[in-house]
This record gives structure tokens, sequence and C-alpha cells, in this order.
């Protein structure tokens, strides 16, 4: 039996201060609730976390968000919570919020329809009609997603066009293969493989951006900082290093969950940002049927990811206000492939601007593709800030050779990127696994599969009433994704209709 003084009583426990954790306990604090939330981190955030190198703020994941204009789905979400003024939103260029290079051929994505129309049209003038087309059943495919909207409609609606594949739907519009490599070209943002990926994941995150792109100039940490403010002034408090070990239910409710540390929490409710598969880890329970975790268990997940954080030379390398995703050929996708091998195809480029010279960049984070198996030889060890432990020298060989791979591929475009680099940091799978506590360090949890959809999304609600799921791996990934969610998870005890219609006053 604990002592009393080392039980701390809620009405809403949350696990996990990701994105989706936060969002959660601050809409219930907003509406009254008495919220905890613990992480097992010393930095909140998940991936909105950021870091330092030699003194310059990197990203550790959100680079840019969409759906932020006056009145879109995010902007409503962060407005019903009152923080945007606190965010620094800063909009990526009306003309091109991602500038796809493939070869030496550069194409730009413009925000707004008509501007996007537009620019890819005069590119591609043979494909007038097409662009027109594969737009307009995008608008489509989102109106079937009435969350993503924040409508409360009909959820079976969609799936009505959730049985195509990306695949399928640029072979019904696009004739250019080169269009549809441009189209498609931040593929980084869902990790898709085009015969799996269900359209319906390409057409919400690229309408998102095409909405209204928008970066954190301070930092996306800056997103869960003003959170767990929100938290606090509401008498909710969010713990840090604070691992949960175990979930306690019995009679068919959870009673409680337990730190490492010993300490434990009671509350009515609980709601879970960690992913599945530990979420059930935690918790012993026969309500939790063993065909159940093992379907977790065995559903694929998003390749992981590398992200070289670059520190430049002062006045080196121009800033440019929007993201680069640097292709070598058409064939966009082949990081994706099983059976890759060689170069790296893809490269996404995410520039800082220099706050005290704003026409230039103060560093570049380089993001690409890298399989877990890669990195398997040290998936035994496990590092963060706080266990601050070596991996040795051979792991930090196969960074310093990927980070040389990385800056000669670059090299390509930007022949004297080497020379203006003053010091670099490579986030390996390994990296986002520790931190992020995501199996095999993936970058967007499961991997959906027009297919088989049914076993890769996954419900807000447990076989335990009083148990809730959010975060990436149900429904959508991604902030606006992640959020979109949260709002679902709190509609289990704030009622779906009472919250939308405050988010939409
Ligand atoms: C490389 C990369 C780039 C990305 N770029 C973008 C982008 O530009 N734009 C965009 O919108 N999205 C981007 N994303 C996706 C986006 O970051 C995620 O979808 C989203 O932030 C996930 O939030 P979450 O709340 O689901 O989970 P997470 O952020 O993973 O949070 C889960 C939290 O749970 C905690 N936790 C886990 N286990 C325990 C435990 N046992 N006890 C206590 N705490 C625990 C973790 O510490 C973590 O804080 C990117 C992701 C990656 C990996």
């Amino acid at each position: 039996m604990q002592p009393d003084s080392q039980i701390l009583k809620y009405d809403i426990m949350v696990l996990g201060a990701g994105l989706g954790g936060l969002l959660c306990a601050a809409f219930l604090s907003k509406e009254g609730y008495r919220v905890g939330v613990v992480d097992k981190n010393k930095q909140i955030g998940g991936s909105l976390q950021s870091f330092s190198v030699k003194g310059h703020r990197f990203e550790s994941a959100v680079h840019y968000v969409g759906s932020l204009n006056p009145n879109q789905t995010l902007f409503r979400i962060f407005n019903y919570l009152g923080i945007l003024d606190e965010l620094d939103l800063q909009k990526l260029d009306a003309t091109c919020f991602d500038e796809i290079i493939i070869g030496q051929e550069r194409f730009q994505l413009a925000q707004g329809y008509e501007l996007f129309q537009q620019k890819l049209t005069e590119r591609f003038p043979h494909q007038r009609e097409a662009i027109q087309q594969y737009l307009s059943y995008m608008r489509e495919v989102c109106l079937h997603f009435p969350l993503y909207n924040l409508e409360n409609g009909d959820a079976n609606l969609k799936s009505k066009v959730s049985q195509d594949s990306l695949a399928d739907i640029l072979d019904r519009f696009i004739q250019d293969s080169r269009l549809k490599a441009v189209l498609c070209g931040h593929h980084q943002l869902y990790a898709g493989v085009p015969d799996t990926t269900p359209f319906y994941l390409h057409a919400l995150i690229q309408n998102s951006y095409i909405e209204g792109s928008y970066k954190f100039a301070s930092g996306s940490a800056k997103l869960a900082k003003v959170l767990q403010d929100l938290i606090h002034h509401s008498g909710g408090k969010v713990y840090r290093n604070a691992l949960v070990i175990r979930l306690k239910e019995e009679a068919g409710k959870i009673q409680e969950l337990q730190l490492e540390d010993g300490r434990i929490f009671q509350a009515d409710w609980f709601i879970s940002n960690i992913a599945p598969g530990p979420s059930f880890d935690l918790l012993e329970s026969k309500l939790i049927k063993p065909a159940t975790r093992k379907r977790i268990a065995s559903t694929p997940h998003t390749v992981s990811a590398a992200m070289l954080n670059i520190v430049l030379k002062k006045g080196t390398l121009p800033y440019v206000n929007h993201n680069r995703y640097y292709h070598r050929s058409e064939h966009i996708w082949d990081d994706l492939r099983p059976e890759r091998s060689g170069q790296i195809q893809t490269f996404g480029v995410f520039y800082y601007q220099d706050s005290e010279d704003p026409g230039f960049a103060s560093g570049l984070s380089v993001l690409v593709y890298r399989p877990f198996q890669e990195w398997r030889e040290w998936s035994n060890t496990f590092r963060t800030t706080g266990q601050p432990h070596s991996r040795g020298q051979e792991y930090e060989n196969k960074k310093n050779e990927l980070s040389l791979e990385i800056i000669s591929g670059l090299a390509h475009w930007i022949p004297d990127l080497a020379s203006c680099i003053e010091t670099s940091d490579l986030c390996t799978p390994l990296t986002y696994r520790d931190y992020l506590h995501i199996p095999e360090g993936s970058m967007y949890g499961f991997q959906k599969n027009v297919d088989d959809l049914a076993n890769t999304t996954y419900a807000t609600r447990t076989k335990i009433p009083n148990l809730l799921l959010t975060g990436q791996n149900i429904n959508l990934h991604g902030v606006l994704g992640v959020s979109v969610t949260a709002v679902l998870t709190c509609a289990e005890i704030l009622g779906l209709d009472e919250l939308l219609k405050k988010m939409k006053s």
C-alpha cells in the first residue's frame, strides 16, 4: 500500500505530454477539469521538442504546419484555446510553401488553390485539365472527413473515398509522370507508398498546406510551453521525468497509474497519448484481448528517419522562407522501397532564419528516410538528455558516415554547402525511438494501408470505458491530424457538438 501522500488525485490523467496529450489536457482544463499530465522526458512536447546545437535552436520534427489561415481548422482549435497570439507563427511564402526540385528542375507549390493551380499549369500547360480535376477531387475527398472540417457529420462518409490508393487517383487524373512526382514531392510529410497509402492521406495533408502554411518562428516547443501554461493556470499540472510503468485495471475501470519512481495517480478518466502498443503493454487486463495486442504488435509502422542539423557559418547561405525537397530523379519513392540500396534519393531541407541577419540562414535541418534495421546493432542501448549514455565509437562512426553522405548528396544542388558548415549533429532512428518512445523510431506511427484500413487505424475508445487514446496513431498524424484527434478524444467527455460549437463560435 502506498502512503496517501504519494497518491495524487486529478479528475483526468493524461499519459504523455506530446501534442495530443497536451491538447487534450488543455481542452479539458479550459472546460473546468483538473488535469494531470505525465511525461517520461525532461522536455515536454514529444515531437514538438526543440534542442540546441552550439546555441542554435533546431526542431526535432515539426518544421511547418498547415490549415492556419483565419477560420481554418487548426486556426479555430488554437483560437478556441486563446493561444494564437503566443505561438509566434510565421507564414511561409504565398507563392511557394514547398519547392520541389527534381534533378535540376524546380517547381513551386503555392498557397491558395488558385495560385497553386496557376503555377503548376504554367509548368505543365498540357496537363491543365488534369490539374484542375486532381484539385477538385482532392477538395471533394476532404469534405468526406467532417471532423477535419470541425463538423459533426456522418463518420461513415469517409469510407466512400477510402478505397483508393494514392497511385490509383494519380493514375486516374494525371498522365505526366513528372507532374505526379511534383505533386508528391513532399511525401516525407506522410512517408507514403503509392500503391498502399490511401489517397485521402495525401489529400488531407496537401490540402492543409495549400490552405495556409506557417512555421513556428521561435520553435515548435513554444506550442508545448503555451499549452502547459494553460494547464497550469487552470489548476492542472504537467509532470516531467515521469515514466509511466503501469496502469491498474479493477472492476472494468482504470483505477490508477504508477510511475517508475513509485508515485501513483488516481483519476476518473485516463487518456493515453502513448502509441497503442506501448499503452496496452502498461496494462494487465483481460479486457484487452490477446488478439488485439497481437494485431497491434504486427501492424507495420511507417519508416524511420534521420535528421542532420547543420549550424551554418554566419552570412554564408541565403535564407528562404519555404521548404525544399530535393530528388535526384523522378523516381521519388526509391528511398522507401524495401530493397533500396545506394545513394539517398530524397532530401527534405528546412531553413532557420538568422535573427541578427534575416537575409541569411543560421541553420538547416536535412531529413532523409532511414530504416531502423540499419541501426539494429545498437537497439539495446538507450539514450536521452536524462540518460546520456554513450553508444560507442562505432555508432559515432556510422553517424559521421551518414552525415557526410547527406552533405555530399546535397552538394549536387548546393555545391559549396560543406564550406558553409560550422558544425552539425545527426538524429538517428534510435534518437527518435528513445525521445518519442515510438516503436522503431517510426516517423508517423502505423503505416496506413488502403487494403487493410481497419487494421491500421484505431479508435479513441477502448474496451475499458474510462481509458481513451489520442495521438498520431489514431486517425491522422501531424500537428493538424493530432489536433483533430484530440478533439475527438475529448468529445467522449465533453460532447462533440458542444465542443465543436465553441470552436466555431
Ligand atoms: C522527423 C519528423 C518530422 C515531422 N515533421 C512534421 C511537420 O513538419 N509538420 C507536422 O505537422 N508534423 C510533423 N511530424 C509529425 C508530428 O510531429 C507528429 O505527428 C505529432 O507531433 C505526434 O504527436 P503525438 O502527440 O501523437 O505523439 P508524440 O509527440 O510522440 O508524444 C508522445 C509523448 O508520450 C511520451 N511517452 C511515451 N511513453 C511514455 C511513458 N511510458 N510514460 C510517460 N510518457 C511517455 C513521450 O515522451 C512523448 O512526449 C513529423 C514527425 C517526425 C518524426
